[in-house]
C-alpha cells in the first residue's frame, strides 16, 4: 500500500560520508527543508525554506536507484517535521541502515527508543545559538550514537571540554573545526588529552563547498 504522508524535501543525493565516525562510506542523504537554528557558519542555509512536499512513497523509490543501504536523515533539523518517525518507520521495513542528524536543540528521548544512530550537536558559542541547547540530552545518547562540536575558537574548545566532563557522554565524540577558520584544534586535543575524534570535512577537501556533495 502506497504511504501518502508527506515530508518537504530539499534535495536528496548519494555522496560520500563527509564526517564522523562514518567518514568515507558511500550514503544516500535525504535533506529536509527547515531550521529553527541559524548559526552563524550555516553551510546549509538553501535548505531553511527551498523544498516539495514528497510522500513517503515517492522517497522510497527516489532511493531505489542506488545500490546504498547506508542513509543519512539531515537538514535543516529533521525532527521539525511531524512525518519524520513514519518516515524512519518505512526505511527500517527496507531494512536501510539509518543515521539522523540534529541540532541539539529539540528533545532527543523518542529517537533514542528507534533502531538509528543518532548524530547530535551540541551549537558553541560561535555559532550564536548555543544558549538554546537541551544539554540533558547530551547524557541520553548511547554507545552508538554521536555527539558533535564544530569548534570556530579557543573558547568554543573549552565550553566542549566543559559539557563533556559535566555530562560525561558514552558515545563517539566528535570534533571538527569550521571548514578553514581553525588551524590549532588538532594541538588543543592532544594538549589536553581529551578522548574525542578529530573530523575534517571529507566531502569539502574532495569537492570544495559545492551542493548535493
Ligand atoms: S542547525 Fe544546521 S542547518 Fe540549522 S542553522 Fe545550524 S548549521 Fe544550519
Amino acid at each position: 500500500m502506497k504511504n501518502t504522508k508527506t515530508i518537504k524535501i530539499n534535495e536528496i543525493f548519494y555522496s560520500l560520508q563527509g564526517e564522523g565516525t562514518d567518514i568515507g562510506f558511500p550514503t544516500i542523504f535525504i535533506r529536509l527543508t527547515g531550521c529553527n537554528l541559524r548559526c552563524t557558519y550555516c553551510d546549509t542555509k538553501y535548505a531553511y525554506y527551498d523544498g516539495k512536499e514528497m510522500s513517503i512513497s515517492k522517497i522510497l523509490t527516489a532511493l531505489s536507484k542506488w545500490n546504498c543501504n547506508r542513509i543519512c536523515i539531515t537538514g535543516g533539523e529533521p525532527l521539525l517535521q511531524k512525518n519524520i518517525f513514519s518516515l524512519i518507520s518505512q526505511l527500517r521495513k527496507k531494512n536501510y541502515e539509518i543515521s539522523i542528524e540534529t541540532n541539539g536543540s529539540l528533545n532527543i528521548t523518542k529517537l533514542t527508543q528507534l533502531a538509528v544512530a543518532i548524530k547530535m550537536d551540541v551549537k558553541l558559542p560561535t555559532s550564536g545559538e548555543n544558549h538554546k541547547m537541551q544539554l540533558q540530552n547530551v547524557s541520553k545518547l548511547r554507545i552508538t550514537d554521536e555527539l558533535k562540536f564544530i569548534i570556530g575558537n579557543k573558547t568554543d574548545f573549552i565550553s566542549a571540554k566543559t559539557i563533556i566532563e559535566t555530562h560525561k557522554p558514552t558515545c563517539n565524540i566528535i570534533m571538527q573545526p569550521i571548514w578553514g577558520k581553525v588551524k590549532n584544534l588538532a594541538n588543543w586535543i592532544l594538549k589536553h588529552q581529551l578522548n574525542v575524534r578529530y573530523s575534517p570535512q571529507l566531502h569539502k577537501i574532495l569537492w570544495g563547498e559545492t551542493k548535493g556533495k
